[in-house]
């Protein structure tokens, strides 16, 4: 059998204020081109660079979080090449002294197992300018020159489509939870590249490289679409020719490319202008404490306190905002954790949030906090009155959407717009009587036996009353009525 197997190098931008060796504005939102350049960015004669503090310190905490080696001692190093992207005619990278060293990412298959994909490097680098073609020209825009740019060089551990793709989603979660990186694929921000071999022994087969996956689906688009191409190749005896391909997103296969590498002897030699960096483990100490729970560490904790489901559990790790918020609607509930989880409080408000609340959240365009707009005091509140059967879940729909709007008060809400349940038997009874009255029809036919009558009576009743009879109670008077 052909077993693919498969490395992952991923490019990621550092968030940072100012670009990599100038005090130029990082800011890949810039619409402006050429707006946030100098003569060191620009490659002038004579520029010097400076290192980024800040962008170090955020590699530091991408090794940190990726289970990486943080080295003492590592340095800058020039790869030459040339290209209209690149002014200096070489890039600053590093080649022989990365910073993060020996890391691993476990990540969740979908048939239940664990699998650990170990981290060879983490290493600092700048980004090139950014080209655009347009008819027969090409523009050159230098506000992405010098942007401080992370690379992270995977062990050939990944054996599917699957893996790769699971791993790329959970690396961009550590670094959006942690402030590393926007992590942005479609901006850019993150970018994958895949090398892929068949073998049917332990012996590998020849490497394609994959280039140009701006999305976690063109990730594994490519690698399941490889994997079919070269096993058709190595079965009609002929031999894979080691290249590198681009994705072609359009047509879903991936087709030659002329590289602008693949030709090129890099000539790596360390940076002259600048020093070898020296970090002392008092300072990673220091980064250490500013790590956040991981997505990982949140799922443990998820499962365990609230004995939330997978499906729900993933949906917080996506939205971690949500998350927050219904760990502090869980502590207004004013109950202690084990016992909302018993009386079904915890799942009643989160279903709640995963639903009704996150349906309310993506229809509104100016969305901005979910705080700004209920306060999770209120949000408890609201619970705990669907909890004690004072509202229906129709009303309590009507009442979110409210407090949503108004910033407002779920029982104030309730009372002003009078949307509090009917308890009152004979009340409700007087409703239904109204109802049947008026349908004889449907009575009749009920009566003689057609089962569709009486939701249609139900139906009726509830539209009568705007859903403030509890839907069970109302089947029961019915049926007693009929
Ligand atoms: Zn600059």
């Amino acid at each position: 059998m052909l077993k693919p197997t498969i490395g992952l190098e991923i490019h990621f931008e550092a968030k940072t204020k100012s670009k990599m060796f100038c005090s130029c504005f990082n800011d890949p939102e810039e619409k402006e081109p050429n707006k946030n350049v100098c003569p060191v960015c620009l490659a002038h004669p004579g520029a010097l660079p400076t290192i980024n503090k800040e962008a170090i310190e955020k590699i530091i905490l991408a090794g940190l979080a990726l289970n990486c080696e943080i080295k003492n001692y590592s340095r800058f190093d020039r790869k030459s090449y040339f290209y209209p992207d690149l002014p200096k005619g070489y890039q600053i990278s590093q080649f022989d002294f990365p910073i993060c060293k020996n890391g691993y990412l476990d990540i969740h298959l979908n048939n239940g197992e664990t699998k650990r994909i170990r981290i060879n490097r983490i290493h600092m680098e700048e980004d090139t300018a950014k080209l655009s073609h347009e008819g027969n020209s090409t523009l050159v825009d230098f506000n992405r020159s010098g942007v401080p740019l992370m690379e992270l060089v995977t062990e050939a551990d990944i054996n599917s489509a699957e893996e790769a793709k699971k791993f790329a989603q959970e690396l961009q979660l550590i670094l959006k939870y942690n402030d590393i990186s926007g992590a942005n694929m479609e901006k850019g921000q993150m970018r994958c590249e895949v090398n892929i071999s068949l073998s049917e022994t332990e012996k590998l087969g020849t490497k394609v490289e994959v280039k140009n996956l701006n999305s976690f689906k063109a990730v594994e688009k490519s690698i399941e679409y490889e994997t079919k191409r070269q096993k058709q190749i190595i079965e009609e005896g002929k031999e894979v020719k080691q290249e590198t391909r681009g994705w072609h997103d359009t047509k879903q296969i991936t087709m030659e490319q002329r590289d602008k590498e693949d030709s090129f002897e890099y000539r790596y030699f360390p940076e002259p202008d600048l020093p070898p960096l020296n970090i002392s483990n008092e300072e990673i100490e220091k980064i250490k404490v500013r790590l956040v729970e991981l997505p990982d560490q949140k799922r443990k904790r998820f499962r365990e306190e609230f004995d939330l489901d997978d499906k729900s559990i993933e949906f917080y790790i996506n939205e971690p905002e949500l998350a927050d918020y219904f760990e502090k609607t869980i502590s207004e509930l004013n109950c202690w954790n084990k016992d909302c989880v018993k009386d079904g409080s915890i799942k009643l408000c989160s279903n709640y949030i995963t639903t009704d609340l996150q349906s309310i959240i993506k229809s509104d365009s100016n969305f901005d906090t979910i705080e700004k707009n209920i306060h999770p005091e209120n949000f408890a509140e609201l619970i705990s009155m669907i909890k004690k059967g004072e509202i229906s879940s129709n009303i309590a729909k009507i009442i979110l959407a409210e407090m949503y709007k108004t910033q407002g008060d779920p029982s104030d809400i309730m009372k002003k717009n009078n949307l509090s349940s009917i308890t009152d038997d004979s009340e409700i009874e007087t409703i239904i009587k109204g109802v049947v009255a008026k349908n004889n029809k449907a009575v009749e036919d009920y009566k003689n036996g057609k089962e569709n009558s009486f939701m249609f009576l139900l139906g009726q009743i509830m539209a009568e009353s705007k859903g403030k009879i509890n839907p069970q109670k109302a089947k029961e008077l019915l049926k007693k009525i009929l």
